[in-house]
């Protein structure tokens, strides 16, 4: 299995200013030395000792990761601003999938709205397969595309085949993998996914305000949270934020240490970022949780940032 970041943006999606890249390229010209400039190599060498948060951003687009099983059959998890991005890359290859599996956390915004602008969608010979545990996944998709809110409806321009699947307790196979769910802490309710394949784990755990009930040992949660390889998980605020945001239904970094390390979580992926944080904001914040996760007991955790544009083996 391995994963793409589509979007990792939460809330809503995140421009890159021109304020913001003109501040990034003075950055970067305030770090040349001449010695950088003399060949191609030196040049490439330099751009490639750049730290992530400046020669680059973390993201733009809101909710959307793929997983690809093999490399013929994939999953897609929310459809935030980042779903367009996969929907063009699509083209690229052959063969075109002609079969989409798509799931649903909730249905706020910032995991619905790409979903008008998935290419693959417009395809009459395309399949596009929808989940979520909750009752009228048709009718909630279709009703944010009509007039006066969007040109073309989902039941007459939006050409595909639709499949909308109410996932039972149960959850479901697909392609040999097992996906199941559970319910999340988040208002309007939500629900975080996790996919086993190929003796594999992944964890796909947004939009959550992680509650004493998550860390409770019990099968229902074990089941669902425990021993992931990869576990993509709500990390919004800092703490201090967390604190004054009670209620808004996402969790700080450090509470989502705690969580994958109680969880005996292999390597964990913060996402749902913050749109009022920066590249060096969120970088600051990965290694606030990387020294945090040295700290505290449990096994070894490996953190990172979910940047949008990486793929990574599970
Ligand atoms: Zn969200
Ligand atoms: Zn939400």
């Amino acid at each position: 299995m391995r994963f793409t970041v589509w979007g990792s943006r939460g809330s809503h999606p995140t421009v890159l200013t021109p304020a913001a890249i003109q501040s990034k390229i003075a950055t970067v010209v305030q770090r040349i030395r001449p010695i950088d400039l003399v060949s191609q190599d030196a040049r490439e060498r330099f751009l490639a000792s750049l730290p992530e948060w400046l020669f680059g951003s973390t993201s733009g687009n809101t909710a959307c990761v793929q997983l690809e099983l093999n490399d013929s059959n994939q999953l897609v998890f929310d459809a935030g601003s980042g779903i367009i991005g996969l929907g063009q890359s699509q083209k690229m290859r052959d063969p075109a999938p002609m079969e989409y599996h798509l799931f649903f956390t909730h249905f706020h915004y910032d995991h619905i709205q790409g979903l008008p602008f998935f290419v693959p969608a417009y395809n009459p010979q395309v399949e596009m397969h929808f989940y979520s545990p909750l009752e009228d996944l048709h009718e909630t998709l279709s009703r944010q595309m009509i007039h006066p809110y969007f040109p073309v409806t989902m039941d007459g321009t939006m050409g595909s085949k639709k499949f909308f699947h109410k996932l039972t307790q149960e959850g479901v196979e697909l392609y040999g993998a097992r996906v199941i769910w559970r319910e999340l802490n988040h208002p309007g309710r939500a629900f975080g996914y996790r996919v086993d394949y190929g003796g594999r784990s992944f964890g796909y755990i947004t939009d959550v305000e992680l509650l004493e009930s998550d860390f409770e040992q019990n099968r229902a949660n074990a089941r669902v949270f425990s021993d992931l390889d990869v576990l993509i998980l709500d990390a919004q605020y800092t703490l201090d934020e967390a604190i004054e945001k009670i209620n808004w239904g996402h969790s700080s970094f450090s509470l989502a240490v705690d969580f994958a390390k109680a969880w005996n979580t292999r390597r964990l992926f913060l996402f749902h970022h913050e749109p009022q944080y920066n590249d060096r904001k969120l970088e600051q914040n990965l290694q606030a949780a990387r020294r945090y996760a040295v700290g505290i007991k449990g096994g070894a955790l490996d953190v990172y940032l979910a940047r949008e544009g990486t793929t990574i083996d599970v």
